[in-house]
């Protein structure tokens, strides 16, 4: 495809060559200090005490519910109106995921529809902050001490999201993070756990890495002593290549989510005047990371109106149509059509407009036009 204006662009330039080339004039490739380096950071600015960084979200998502004790014959709840990466978290950590249904205005699941799908095996709740709005974590807090469960928060969308002076991390047991190519900072596989829990943070870090008590890192420093392996573990650490990619970005991130911040505003002001097209409502006090900017059109000419912004040259997509009704969750788990009525119609009108830091107002015009053509014919 030719997109004149394309989904999504990366920002990344001369100060991520000039971070990557230190690493690369060091000894060190693979987990080491420019990894801990940016956990500090991210710890810092996502204000909670631990950062654990590792290859990609799911990979947080599977550690952080292993860490926590979740596993064969557990119930996790979670939404259906989300990446599959949150659901088959679960899957790997071998427990099931039990869908809620979402909210009409934002997507995110509705919290006052969990407490009917907790059963004597539900271990954890596990939240999506959809397109960088964040789940009300203040409401879902009382209800997860109320029943005694685990919270474990898909923050992809949202690390710059703050609802009520609450940020990710700071009323759960971890909050993940992915940094994929198209994400709000990127290294283009990555990923990292928060949590303010330190016994838990000194497990993902022992998890994350085989189970293994010494690392590369701790051989170069300390030499060759023998290392053991005290627990069964996985392969997820980040290495220094990668974390040295992230860490220039987070003295941008703030100035690159004003941009979005204007872009979101400006979309939002140009489609008010558009017929047939809503915004995905947002609820104060909040602020939205702005990862996506999707919008809702009739769900019989979704499909029509994708095709013709494409063709425009206009990059869109779907994020997301509802999980349940995928082949293999619908196969496995006998899902169907109106299980979770209010994602299904969600997920059948909802499409992402291009959003990212240097999309020019203009280009913005422009998306609304094509939209505007899209929707009337
Ligand atoms: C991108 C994404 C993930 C998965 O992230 P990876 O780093 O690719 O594993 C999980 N959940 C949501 C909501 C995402 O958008």
């Amino acid at each position: 495809m030719n997109y004149q204006i394309p989904f999504f662009q990366h920002d990344l330039g001369e100060e991520e060559l000039e971070s990557l080339r230190r690493v690369l004039q060091g000894p060190i490739l693979t987990t080491g200090k420019t990894v801990s380096d940016f956990e500090a950071l991210f710890a810092d600015y996502m204000g909670n005490r631990y950062c654990v960084a590792v290859t990609s979200c799911t990979g947080a998502l599977h550690l952080s519910l292993t860490a926590l004790g979740i596993g064969p014959g557990h119930e996790v709840i979670t939404t259906p109106m989300t990446f599959i990466a949150s659901s088959t978290a679960i899957l790997q950590a071998g427990a099931k995921p039990v869908f809620v249904d979402v909210e009409e205005n934002t997507g995110n699941i509705d919290l006052s529809r969990i407490p009917a799908a907790i059963t004597d095996r539900t271990r954890a709740i596990l939240p999506v902050h959809l397109y960088g709005q964040m789940v009300d974590m203040t409401t879902l807090h009382g209800i997860s001490k109320k029943y005694n469960l685990h919270v474990i928060e898909d923050a992809a969308h949202c690390i710059e999201g703050v609802r009520e002076g609450v940020k990710p991390g700071q009323l759960s047991d971890t909050a993940c993070f992915s940094f994929y190519a198209s994400k709000n900072i990127t290294c283009g596989e990555g990923g990292a756990i928060v949590t303010n829990d330190k016994s838990l943070a000194e497990r993902l870090k022992l998890l994350r890495h085989h189970g293994m008590n010494k690392t590369a890192a701790d051989r170069h420093v300390e030499g060759y002593r023998h290392w053991d392996m005290i627990q069964f573990g996985w392969k997820y650490n980040l290495d220094n290549l990668h974390a040295a990619l992230l860490i220039p970005q987070l003295k941008r991130i703030e100035s690159n989510w004003r941009k979005r911040q204007a872009i979101a505003d400006r979309y939002r002001e140009l489609l008010e005047g558009v017929a047939g097209v809503r915004v995905i409502g947002i609820p104060s006090p909040l602020t939205h990371a702005n990862h996506l900017f999707p919008i809702r059109v009739d769900g019989s000419i979704r499909d029509k109106v994708v095709q013709k912004l494409i063709n425009q040259g206009v990059g869109v997509v779907v994020n997301y149509r509802a999980i349940h009704l995928l082949s293999y969750f619908s196969e496995q788990f006998g899902f169907k059509a109106g299980d979770f009525p209010i994602a299904e119609k969600f997920g059948n009108e909802v499409i992402s407009l291009p959003m990212y830091p240097n999309l020019p107002l203009s280009s913005v015009e422009r998306v609304v036009e094509a939209v505007r053509t899209a929707v009337a014919v």
